[in-house]
């Protein structure tokens, strides 16, 4: 089932299939028995596979040498990489378009531009144990000293913190009754890891909670303008949400291609398991939730390179997130239920999904906060503004 896409997106297709396909769906059992860490050199030539490919720089403007494609195009290379079980993906860093709108050019220097060619890592620390979901009341704080900024606050569940070199950190300035994002080292005085719980899934991104206690920063490290407040972060939620929705529906296309192959082969009252209309009704069921899923998926992307209202672009975006997530949990549960007692083994791709695809609902904003920005943008914009 194919959606029509431009020629440059059906190029990348390909290319992020082959990658998906040669240097990572290889690698998931070994990952998922090993605590999500492979061999050195495997990670290694993955990340190197990927820089190679362009994958740091497909969101990174041509001025400063990137690729700059447009969001269909990388809705079409997230698809493919999101077929992917155990963040075998995440072997890259990620540089967005919003940063080079954000930073200052010292700041790309220092921070965005190196993670094209794989020399930074980032993370994001903006949830905290307090306002969780609601993310307007951090109580993170940074206060102006001299020409620094002193930093306190607790982040918890900060995705790849054992992995990243710098933090963007959201926080209240109190003093200048604004907030911003901040650009801050790993390893600074004052910067404690509290605990690094176990998750659901088996990611060698782990997710620590962090004390950030007086750490200073130089004021040249706060990103944006006074005013930006919080801007910067909801462009970050846009894109990850939108990227939600992508990698969502690759993992969805796997798991009816794997279930279906696995129902034509199983032999059940002498006949392939296939035939039981049971069966058809789930994978029935499952593809054509995928079809809509991939069509409003891409048609969101569509909304961003055309430049529609960024608001609507919002609500698009907590759209695709909503119910593209909730789509690919319904058809894992549906792949656990027709691969039987092998799709609860942990080597099985529907098992893995199963546990991996949960957190969609919930990170980058939960599935009810998703609802109330969606219901909230049609009582603002009216059905006809969204
Ligand atoms: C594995 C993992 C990785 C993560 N990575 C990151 C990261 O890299 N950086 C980062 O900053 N954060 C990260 N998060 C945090 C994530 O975004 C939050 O967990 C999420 O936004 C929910 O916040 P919370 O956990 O505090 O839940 P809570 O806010 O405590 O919510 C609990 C429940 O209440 C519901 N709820 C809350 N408010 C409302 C409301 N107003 N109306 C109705 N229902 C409501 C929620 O939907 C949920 O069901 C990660 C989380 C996980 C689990």
């Amino acid at each position: 089932m194919q959606i029509p896409l431009s020629a440059d997106a059906r190029k990348w297709q390909r290319i992020a299939r082959e990658y998906a396909d040669d240097y990572l769906q290889p690698h998931e059992v070994e990952a998922e028995l090993n605590e999500g860490v492979l061999p050195d050199e495997i990670t290694e030539r993955n990340k190197r596979r990927a820089i190679e490919l362009g994958f740091t720089a497909l969101d990174v403007p041509g001025s400063h040498g990137g690729l700059e494609l447009a969001m269909e195009t990388q809705v079409a290379i997230w698809e493919q990489l999101g077929r992917v079980t155990n963040a075998l993906s995440w072997c890259f860093p990620e540089p967005q378009s919003w940063m080079f709108d954000a930073c200052s050019e010292e700041q790309l220097e220092r921070f965005v531009l190196p993670m094209m060619k794989g020399l930074h890592k980032e993370c994001y620390a903006i949830t905290e144990s307090g306002p969780g979901s609601d993310v307007a009341g951090i109580e993170a704080t940074a206060v102006r000293d001299g020409d620094d900024y002193v930093l306190n606050g607790e982040k918890w569940f900060v995705t790849s913190g054992n992995l990243a070199s710098f933090f963007w950190f959201q926080a209240k300035l109190p003093d200048e009754d604004d907030e911003a994002l901040f650009l801050v080292d790993q390893g600074l005085d004052g910067i404690e890891i509290l605990a690094n719980p176990k998750f659901s899934h088996t990611y060698a991104s782990h997710h620590p909670t962090y004390r950030f206690r007086d750490v200073r920063v130089p004021a040249s490290q706060r990103v944006g303008q006074p005013g930006d407040g919080m801007s910067y972060t909801h462009s970050w939620f846009r894109h990850e949400r939108l990227m939600i929705g992508a990698r969502s529906c690759g993992a969805a296309a796997r798991l009816i291609e794997e279930a279906l192959a696995f129902a034509n082969e199983r032999i059940i009252d002498g006949a392939p398991l296939s035939e039981k209309q049971a069966i058809q009704f789930m994978l029935a069921d499952s593809v054509t939730e995928l079809y809509a899923a991939r069509l409003m998926t891409y048609d969101a992307a569509r909304a961003a390179d055309r430049g529609d209202d960024v608001k609507a672009q919002h609500a698009r975006c907590s759209m695709v997130k909503l119910y593209v997530s909730e789509m690919a949990n319904r058809v894992a549960d549906r792949a656990v239920q027709i691969f039987g007692g092998r799709g609860y083994m942990r080597e099985n791709v529907a098992e893995l999904f199963f546990r991996e695809l949960r957190v969609d609902r919930i990170w980058e904003g939960t599935s009810e906060i998703q609802r109330l920005i969606i219901a909230r943008s049609l009582m603002k914009r009216g059905l006809d503004g969204l």
